[in-house]
């Protein structure tokens, strides 16, 4: 028996990502992987965004190793531990105060869908209304609560129970040039329009999974206003596009919005271990003990790594200026990309180092992933039709890393497009 046909012969069908990557990995150091047989693979999905910071990032593994040797708590349910103490501390002195954001943090269960839960229910819970808008194309998760929110047609169908408590809203941009917000505004102020003023809208300001749309920070900000206008709140969904993915360590700074409710997940433990929280307001923390359970909230690990992530990476705005760079020198090679590769290949879109670019036709753009898997590169696709290629790889790969798999995907694009000679040359190589 080979070791793969043990996944064929137990795991469930429900398996995503392994079909499209058929290989038993077996170890990965920052943006590397290597599978069983010692194939070398560059990491450009990394955990969907959990790996911010890179497979076994050795400052974050010397932290958690520290303290399984000595004996420190592993799993407490909410109980007051040490390793808690120092993560909120943490997020005190080096996210919150010098960001002049003012929150209490809720542990939720450990996936992102139940930090969209807890969200949602306390929106609902304080402001006593049941309606939520959400956008289209969002993604918030799968259980059933986020899954009303989530646009996917496909993930919505597996629910098994109608889904509703939501309105969906055109995003920024969806129709063009049409004003979004305006619409949105017509349709919760009209008394006649059939929409139930909400008690939330939920957001991300760059939509992984719905195609790295990335809303505009005018659109942003009259979303804000239109809520404080009409006593909605604010959730901005920032699992996805958080913990520094976008250039700043949450996506909304640079808008300069502030959300009354934050989901946060992924990378936020750094580790890739599961680890997830809902920023509230603090005057809205109307939860009663336990309101919201579970058991897996205490994941001290978790805290651990999630507390040497902040100390080493946002104490200084240093980390923060190299993503910058760095997706400077990302988006300008996938602008010479698209331009290589018109009409195939149409757009740069995202922010940040979340980017992503649109083929005009997703079976071509399945084509493509594949083959840059051939080649060594895992990539991923999101968007409505799976249209778009998109860049996730840890925000500490080197410009070596993300110049040897550029290369890898534009040799894809050209096996499926079409030859013209690779010159990289005409690409600034900064100083990584
Ligand atoms: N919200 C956003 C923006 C996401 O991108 C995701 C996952 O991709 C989720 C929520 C759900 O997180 P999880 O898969 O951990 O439940």
């Amino acid at each position: 028996m080979t070791v793969m046909e043990i996944f064929e012969e137990l795991e469930s069908n429900v398996q995503s990502y392994a079909r499209g990557y058929p290989r038993v990995f077996s170890k990965a150091r920052g943006s590397e992987l290597w599978d069983q047989d010692g194939n070398r693979y560059l990491d450009f999905l990394a955990g969907a965004g959990s790996l911010n910071y890179g497979h076994n990032n050795p400052v974050l593994k010397r932290a958690l190793l520290e303290h399984i040797e000595s004996d420190a708590i592993t799993h407490s349910l909410d109980f007051h531990t040490v390793a808690k103490a120092r993560f909120l501390e943490a997020m005190r002195d080096i996210i919150l105060e010098p960001r002049g954001l003012d929150y209490v943090i809720q542990f939720t269960g450990p996936t992102g869908t139940n930090a969209v839960e807890a969200a949602l229910k306390l929106a609902r819970k304080v402001t006593d209304r049941t309606n939520v808008i959400s956008f289209t194309n969002g993604f918030h998760g799968v259980s059933v609560g986020s899954l009303a929110a989530t646009g996917n047609k496909h993930h919505r169908g597996a629910a098994g129970v109608p889904l509703y408590g939501t309105s969906v809203m055109p995003y920024d941009r969806y129709f063009g040039d049409v004003d979004t917000v305006d619409y949105v505004e017509r349709l919760i102020t009209d008394p006649s329009s059939g929409v139930d003023l909400p008690a939330a809208m939920i957001v991300e300001t760059v939509q992984g999974e719905g195609g790295t749309n990335a809303a505009s920070f005018a659109w942003l900000q009259r979303l804000e206003t239109l809520c404080r206008e009409q006593n909605i709140l604010l959730i901005v969904d920032d699992i996805q596009a958080g913990c520094g993915r976008t250039g700043s360590f949450f996506s909304f700074e640079p808008a300069g919005i502030k959300p009354d409710i934050v989901t946060m997940s992924k990378s936020l433990s750094g580790y890739g271990l599961p680890f997830a929280i809902t920023m509230i307001r603090p005057d809205l923390d109307e939860w009663g003990p336990g309101e919201h359970n579970g058991t897996f909230r205490g994941n001290n690990h978790a805290f651990v790594t999630a507390t040497a992530a902040l100390e080493h990476y946002w104490r200084t705005p240093d980390f923060a200026n190299e993503v910058q760079a760095k997706a400077d020198y990302l988006t300008n090679r996938l602008q010479t990309m698209v331009t290589r590769f018109l009409p195939d290949v149409l757009e740069v879109r995202g922010r940040g180092m979340m980017r992503g670019i649109r083929c005009a036709d997703p079976k071509r753009a399945a084509a493509v992933t594949k083959k840059a898997f051939e080649y060594g590169l895992i990539i991923e696709r999101s968007g409505p039709r799976d249209e778009v290629i998109k860049f996730l790889m840890p925000l500490t790969t080197s410009l070596a890393e993300i110049d040897e798999g550029l290369d890898i995907l534009e040799r894809a694009l050209a096996d499926e497009f079409g030859t013209v000679e690779i010159n990289t040359s005409t690409f600034d190589v900064a100083a990584d």
